[in-house]
């Protein structure tokens, strides 16, 4: 008997180590904005942080100048009217300011929760919806969201072992404000250089943030890269420190232009526990405001004013998996198929959830995982057994 208990053991370690998921994004739920004409004019985005803090971002253009309510509803509908919406959702959201063309607005919250939370949840049976209020007038709805759940992102083009990379940096208005290059040393280090052009004058944060996205509205690219769960900045008075993504400030002069050479040892291109080219990606975004490299969260750098993907440069192609060592009929749901690309690979399709869908049950886009080690347990465990019988035979 004593031999199946440990047999058991080992297959329960091997399946464990087996069926690992890939890290899960944070839950997130968007909408675009749409006049009572139906003409969409901007986009809303909630991404929910690991401390349950609620990141909005909207962004809106064509609206009448002046102070507008800005208010989550109970509802998930906005026809036949924005009435539809239902009531108001009590919320601290602050109002939306038009004073251009365009406006933009980022805040945080913890009065509404994408999934799970202490706050109302944006995703409930009912759904809900964004409602822009002109000139904070109840009656005089401008514009109406209903919020759906943002599918996983789709991974980056995943190099498991790059050395270089490169992003093009754009505003919220999509013109082209920088570039950047990463190259990694051979120490493991990580030279980064940054040049941008056209930005407001003065220092801004500016950091790697943990997904390879800058739409519907730069707060799709989440919170700042931090896969090791430490505070924000080198001279937090907390340890562990800093995020990986964190970087020192960028200085614009006043012509708009400025460029930013530093090395990083906090992240790598390379596959490691803090690379940037990880499944889900990364992007490089910069804030309106100076990062004060100390304070939780994101050290007060304010709204993020421009935004570039994180692209692997052309790099020695994967190394491709050899066909599948172990016999066709193992494991199923952890086994490759035939066709399977090379493990680093992403799948080629996002499955899309339903509005008003489960957010936590996210699709494992995970790359399939080697069964050898499943495979060596088992060796190893019928080795033991027959150890062990042997000694009991002895005796
Ligand atoms: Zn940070």
């Amino acid at each position: 008997m004593k031999k199946i208990g440990l047999i058991i053991a080992l297959l329960l370690a091997a399946s464990a180590a087996t069926t690992q998921a890939a890290p899960t994004p944070p839950p997130q739920a968007k909408g675009v904005l749409k006049t009572a004409a139906g003409e969409s004019i901007g986009n809303v985005l909630f991404t929910q942080g690991m401390d349950g803090t609620v990141f909005v971002s909207v962004s809106a253009k064509g609206l009448p100048q002046g102070e507008h309510g800005l208010s989550v509803r109970e509802k998930g509908a906005c026809t036949p009217d924005f009435n539809a919406a239902g009531a108001a959702v009590p919320t601290d959201l602050p109002a939306l300011n038009v004073t251009g063309s365009n406006v933009s607005l980022n805040a945080t919250t913890k009065t509404v929760a994408v999934s799970g939370g202490s706050g109302a949840n944006l995703l409930d049976a009912d759904g809900s919806a964004v409602v822009i209020t002109a000139n904070k007038d109840e009656n005089a709805k401008a514009a109406c969201a209903v919020l759906e759940a943002v599918p996983v992102p789709a991974p980056a083009a995943e190099a498991a072992n790059a050395t270089q990379a490169s992003v093009t940096i754009k505003n919220a208005v999509g013109d082209d404000v920088g570039t950047g290059t990463f190259t990694q040393n051979s120490d493991g280090t990580v030279r980064v250089q940054v040049s941008v052009r056209g930005l407001p004058a003065g220092d801004h944060g500016i950091h790697v943030h943990q997904f390879g996205q800058c739409a519907p509205t730069f707060g799709a690219a989440g919170e700042h890269h931090n896969p090791t769960n430490s505070h924000h900045g080198p001279n937090n008075p907390a340890p562990p420190k800093p995020h990986s993504g964190d970087l020192p400030n960028l200085t614009v002069a006043a012509d708009g232009s400025g460029t930013l050479d530093t090395t990083s040892t906090v992240f790598t291109l390379s596959a490691s526990d803090t690379t940037i080219l990880d499944s889900d990606g990364s992007a490089l975004v910069i804030h309106a405001n100076p990062d004060d490299l100390a304070s939780d969260p994101s050290g007060n750098s304010g709204a993020r004013i421009a935004c570039g993907v994180i692209q692997a440069s052309a790099a020695a192609a994967p190394t491709a998996v050899p066909a599948t060592a172990v016999p066709a009929t193992a494991v199923p749901g952890t086994a490759a198929p035939a066709t399977a690309a090379p493990a680093t690979a992403a799948p080629a399709v996002t499955p899309t959830q339903p509005a008003g869908g489960v957010p936590g049950q996210l699709p494992n886009t995970g790359a399939p995982r080697p069964d050898w080690l499943l495979w060596s347990l088992l060796a190893f465990a019928a080795l033991t057994a027959g150890l062990f019988t042997r000694r009991a035979v002895r005796r």
